[in-house]
């Protein structure tokens, strides 16, 4: 018996579940719901729990969105396509949606805003509640394998697990047989043919939550093609175990962190948090910078790679902070560990003066000028020895995907599979810290959502 389904969106996280709950509001709205039973539209999850990287985000407390989006807070694909889908579905309606399912968003100081629980599984059952109303059935643990075109839209192929005695399923083939009995799709299903499809299967960031890149394969076998780089956005970076910067491990503070080409050119800068460690680096600032400096590390020529620089004193750059040692310095017998004790943690001033190969009690009065210098710089653009990141296992998001410019950006609509719409962290779009990235997988769920609801047809 084949399972049919007028819209498959494949994969339920952020931008799954919400574009099956606003291609169900859709349907309903055109009166369709109620002439054809509510397994129209399906869900299907390869997890055994839904909604892994709902509940993790924004340390348990799921930072929604944030008060201020725009283009200028992502990377990928060019910024008027992403500002063309945010618009679509802004931060009001994100809050005005939340609200209306019973989960109020308050706006902590530095824009995120979280539910007022404190509590990501508010967000969450929200999300499934307002999909079980807009009659979205939602199955798993159901894992797609493949997805083929057929004459009619596309057969989904089910990745069975090895101990499923007794189901068969032929994809292609015309027939497809399930071991589910009753109207709609089961688990026991293992195909389902839909007349549209919404691919949402997220990226490749924290694998073990069921999104491991998959998605992209299924895009490629549908005829798109994938940014020729995909890679670790919003991840930690690391340096060489041994090196002093991991003596500081455990300490935070504001910095600015500033890309370089090799040329001196000034890439990308960000100042926020930056937390050592004892691998390296992080911290919202560190994690913002990640996807540039890979990027640019990718793209450089051999032996041009590029630098990333940290100052600790952000309202300082080399001159003025030089100038201000040799201020500080006209005081007879002012130490530099006096002086720069006022700006940063003793440990800090220890570590970066043995760092500059400077003694933090010399009187600076007696510091030769060029060492002086280097401390200067040592405390304002400081090279940091990076030596790659902590990989998808530690990254909060992948840049690369789905370009944009494959999509009809009105309804996410694939310009080279039509029926197959595409949402979320697959495509090639990769915010900031600080709820952009949910905004995305909402604004383009929703985009994805109405679209592939408004084509389906009454006769269908
Ligand atoms: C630790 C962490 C914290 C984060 N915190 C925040 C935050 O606070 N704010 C913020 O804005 N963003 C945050 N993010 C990023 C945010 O979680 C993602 O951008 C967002 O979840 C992407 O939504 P998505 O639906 O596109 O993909 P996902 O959330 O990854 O969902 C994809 C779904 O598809 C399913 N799937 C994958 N392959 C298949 C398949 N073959 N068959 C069936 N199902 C499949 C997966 O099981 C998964 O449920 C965080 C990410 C991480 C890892």
């Amino acid at each position: 018996m084949a399972r049919h389904a007028d819209i498959a969106i494949i994969g339920a996280g952020a931008g799954g579940l919400f574009a099956s709950i606003w291609a169900g509001r859709t349907l309903q709205s055109r009166g369709l719901s109620s002439t054809r039973p509510s397994s129209r539209i399906v869900a299907l999850d390869g997890a055994k729990k839904l909604g892994a990287k709902i509940l993790v985000a924004g340390g348990g407390r799921c930072n929604v969105t944030h008060h201020a989006v725009d283009e200028t807070a992502y990377a990928g694909s060019s910024r008027n396509s992403i500002r063309n889908v945010l618009r679509r579905f802004d931060v009001a309606q994100t809050i005005e949606f939340f609200r209306e399912r019973g989960v109020e968003l308050k706006r902590e100081e530095t824009g995120k805003l979280f539910p007022v629980t404190d509590d990501a599984q508010t967000v969450l059952d929200a999300l499934l509640n307002a999909a079980a109303a807009a009659g979205v059935q939602v199955i798993n643990p159901w894992r797609v394998a493949s997805v083929k075109r057929t004459d009619h839209g596309f057969a989904i192929q089910r990745d069975l697990p090895a101990e499923s005695p007794g189901v068969r399923a032929t994809v292609g083939g015309g027939v497809a047989l399930g071991v589910g009995v009753g109207v709609g799709v089961g688990v026991g299903d293992v195909v389902v043919l839909a007349r549209r499809i919404i691919l949402a299967t997220g990226g490749r960031s924290l694998p073990k939550t069921g999104s491991d890149g998959l998605g992209f394969e299924i895009a490629k076998s549908l005829g798109h093609s994938i940014t020729p780089r995909v890679f670790p956005a919003l991840v930690p970076l690391t340096i060489p175990k041994d090196h002093w910067l991991t003596s500081l491990s455990g300490v935070t503070l504001p910095a600015t962190l500033e890309l370089r080409s090799a040329g001196g050119k000034r890439l990308a800068a960000f100042t926020n948090s930056t937390l050592i460690t004892h691998f390296g680096l992080s911290g919202p600032g560190v994690l913002d910078m990640s996807r540039y400096y890979t990027e640019a590390k990718l793209a450089a020529a051999p032996g041009a790679a590029p630098v990333l620089v940290l100052n600790w004193l952000p309202e300082e750059n080399v001159e003025s902070m030089d100038a201000a040692l040799a201020s500080a310095g006209r005081t007879r017998g002012t130490s530099i560990l006096r002086v720069l004790e006022a700006k940063l943690a003793e440990r800090v001033v220890r570590a970066i003066c043995e760092g500059a190969g400077v003694d933090p009690s010399a009187s600076l009065a007696e510091l030769p000028k060029i060492k002086r210098r280097t401390l200067a710089i040592a405390l304002t653009e400081m090279p940091l020895p990076v030596t790659g990141d902590r990989g998808y296992l530690f990254a909060e998001a992948t840049a690369g995907g789905v370009p944009l410019a494959e999509l009809k950006l009105d309804t996410m609509e694939s310009r080279v599979c039509p029926g197959l719409h595409v949402c979320g962290e697959l495509c090639d779009v990769d915010g900031r810290v600080g709820g952009f990235n949910f905004q995305w997988a909402w604004a383009s769920g929703y985009v994805a959502g109405c679209g592939a609801a408004a084509a389906v047809t009454t006769s269908a």
